[in-house]
């Protein structure tokens, strides 16, 4: 029988972030996270005492998202959240079951590691630790054993949100610990609107030039303010 999916939504768009932002995608946006993120644009997909769940969140059978997502135009998709590896075991069963010429991405704050049939089938990480500002506790936004199982795939992008030169420092010593590859960083700006966006770009721009960084755009942002499903 087919594994069960908590889903926020199913949508058609282009890849805003990341390596391999301007692509069009299908997005299959998972319910629940494991972290709390102050300044999270998402917290529809957890934030059960702000949105209601019954509102938010259908549970799919495995199945019947795969129809949805099949259907799409797109070729890529695009797992995110909330945090997609919550439900591992259920993606793993989706992914094993979608037709090869899918590209697949998969969004995640880094604190869990992925199973061997996610490790293999998944085209590229895009994988999010957060820093201090996101008023998580240390110990539960940095999980080094976490981190270092998706680096291995060597498929794996960090991109760090960030605001300030305090942010930058921080993420540029979480960088070196985990040395991870320079070629694979990218510093994106902390911002939910355009006028943030505007406000932070051309900071976060020359703070990951200086260091020999990517910047990742905010196309979502940039384009619809980041209006919901876009
Ligand atoms: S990890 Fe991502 S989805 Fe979870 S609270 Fe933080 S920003 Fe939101």
């Amino acid at each position: 029988m087919s594994r069960s999916l908590k889903v926020s939504e199913v949508f058609e768009s282009i890849q805003g972030e990341g390596a391999s932002a301007g692509q069009p995608a299908v997005f299959l946006r998972l319910a629940t996270c494991n972290l709390h993120c102050s300044w999270c644009d998402t917290k529809y997909t957890w934030d059960f005492n702000n949105h209601v769940y019954e509102d938010e969140v259908t549970t799919r059978t495995v199945d019947d998202v795969r129809r949805q997502i099949e259907a799409a135009t797109a070729r890529r998709l695009v797992v995110t959240g909330g945090e997609p590896l919550m439900q591992q075991a259920a993606v793993a069963e989706l992914l094993g079951e979608l037709p090869e010429d899918f590209v697949v991405e998969v969004e995640t704050n880094g604190t869990l590691a992925p199973n061997q049939e996610l490790a293999r089938r998944v085209d590229q990480w895009n994988v999010s630790p957060k820093l201090s500002h996101s008023g998580n506790r240390q110990g539960l936004r940095l999980r080094p054993r976490a981190l270092s199982a998706l680096a291995a795939t060597e498929r794996a992008w960090l991109k760090l949100v960030v605001a300030d030169e305090r942010d930058v420092l921080e993420a540029e010593q979480l960088i070196e610990v985990l040395a991870w590859p320079k070629a694979r960083v990218q510093f994106m700006a902390q911002a939910r609107t355009q006028s943030e966006l505007l406000a932070r770009a051309p900071f976060v721009r020359a703070a990951a030039e200086a260091r020999g960084l990517g910047v990742s755009p905010r196309l979502h942002v940039e384009r619809w303010d980041g209006r919901r499903g876009t």
